[in-house]
């Protein structure tokens, strides 16, 4: 699914990535372990086409990234890529159920066919009671299941998720961390997860480790 090669990436005159190669397949859960500032995140960016690499390729579904620019990257991402952050930046204005349909929409989904996808992933993720609510009425927990939703609402082919738990309890994480599994199962969803739950770095398919700009 995804292909990174010799990644190199700089800050002004910090070498944060050093020759990243990276493989991940249709359908795995990886995830991405490493001390803080070590380049996680900077991988995690560039992986996800928010950033560009120096030098070095990265290659998603046989696409090569570097020869999409502008609105077809745009066009790219919002179909093949979902991101889940730390903080969830759910649009405080709408609904939980708007939050999740708002990609879709802005991909020209049609209106009832996205609120009845919608309502089905938040049905899976176990936020089918909080539908109306805003994101300030939805407890942690809940509010990142609907980032979640909302970042599979265009069945993308891979989740980016940097430090998805790292602002959850620990039982909100555990359950969290099913659901990824649960999502792989249900429809072969692959994620990249950057964590530094140990828990989630055992179950995962392949935990790896980086160090200083290199997976080691
Ligand atoms: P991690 O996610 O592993 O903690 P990051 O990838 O966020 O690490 O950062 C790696 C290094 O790159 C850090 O030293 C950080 O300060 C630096 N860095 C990250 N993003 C930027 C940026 N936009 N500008 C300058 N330096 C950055
Ligand atoms: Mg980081």
């Amino acid at each position: 699914m995804i292909s990174g090669k010799n990644i190199h990436k700089a800050y002004g005159t910090v070498q944060v990535l050093k020759g990243v190669d990276i493989e991940i397949a249709k359908g795995e859960v990886v995830s991405i372990v490493g001390p803080s500032g070590s380049g996680k995140s900077t991988l995690l960016h560039i992986l996800g086409t928010l950033d560009k690499p120096d030098t070095g390729s990265v290659v998603m579904n046989q696409t090569p990234i570097s020869a999409l620019s502008g609105k077809q990257l745009a066009a790219f991402r919002n179909k093949n890529i979902g991101f889940v952050f730390q903080f969830h930046h759910l649009l405080p204005e709408f609904s939980a159920l708007e939050n999740v349909c708002i990609p879709a929409w802005l991909s020209g989904g049609r209106k009832k066919e996205v609120a009845e996808n919608a309502k089905e992933l938040l049905t899976i993720l176990g936020v089918d009671h909080r539908l109306e609510n805003k994101p300030n009425e939805l407890s942690g927990g809940e509010q990142q299941r609907v980032a979640v939703a909302r970042a599979l609402i265009n069945r993308p082919g891979i989740i980016f998720a940097d430090e998805p738990t790292g602002n959850l309890d620990t039982s909100n994480a555990r359950e969290l961390h099913r659901l990824f599994f649960d999502l792989r199962e249900r429809f072969q969803q692959t994620f990249l997860i950057v964590t530094h739950n140990e828990e989630l770095a055992q179950l995962s398919d392949r935990a790896l480790h980086m160090k200083d700009g290199l997976i080691v």
